[in-house]
């Protein structure tokens, strides 16, 4: 296990905070997360868990046990890639991929704060430079979000490796799609202010 999921503190004790937060969650994604047999297979499968806070698994259990505010503070919602690898591993075939979804929908809708400040950061900064170029450019977002963190050096040794093989440029390609794209952020912002 994870060094950082030992220690952090989004694992929360076994404590039942009643159906709510079941209900809701498999209303939102179409699965039935209460047949989960906890038999971990969506766990093993994910590419992510090593590096998330809490593996598929601990979520459908926290799920169960109603423990929103927690797991909705979680950054493994926010790390799952959507590959849909632990949906295809379910023997109880629950959309898994599905309720991560649903979880990065409600922890929006509730505002929930992300226990990791850096993620927070991480997606202001991924999504700003969407908004602005139709996709992401690499080198502003990550620029941005270092400013943003004061996290300046880490990973920097990195940077000639990407850009001798052309995979960090240094000018932003704005893409074909960028009014379209604008246009969807321009209708999440009036759905949040509850404009038409
Ligand atoms: S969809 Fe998300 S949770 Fe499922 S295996 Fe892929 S990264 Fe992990
Ligand atoms: S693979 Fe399916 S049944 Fe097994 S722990 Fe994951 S969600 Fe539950």
């Amino acid at each position: 296990m994870n060094e950082n999921r030992d220690s952090n503190p989004t694992v929360a004790p076994i404590v039942w905070r009643g159906p709510e937060f079941l209900r809701e969650v498999e209303a939102r994604s179409g699965a039935r997360v209460s047949a989960c047999l906890q038999c971990h297979k969506c766990s093993t499968g994910c590419p992510v868990a090593r590096e998330a806070d809490l593996y598929p698994s601990q979520m459908m259990r926290m799920i169960l046990l109603g423990q929103a505010e927690e797991l909705l503070a979680s950054s493994g919602i926010w790390l799952c890639a959507s590959c849909e690898a632990c949906t295809t591993r379910c023997p109880m075939a629950i959309d898994i991929a599905g309720v991560m979804d649903a979880l990065r929908i409600l922890a929006v809708e509730r505002k929930a704060q992300l226990g990791d400040a850096h993620g927070h950061h991480f997606n202001r900064a991924f999504l700003a430079s969407v908004r602005r170029h139709g996709r992401v450019f690499e080198m502003g977002m990550m620029t941005a979000y270092k400013l943003r963190t004061r996290d300046l050096f880490s990973d920097v040794d990195k940077a000639p490796k990407l850009l001798l093989k052309g995979k960090l440029p240094l000018v932003p390609k704005r893409s074909r799609s960028a009014r379209k794209v604008r246009e969807i952020f321009r209708r999440a912002d009036a759905d949040q202010e509850g404009k038409p």
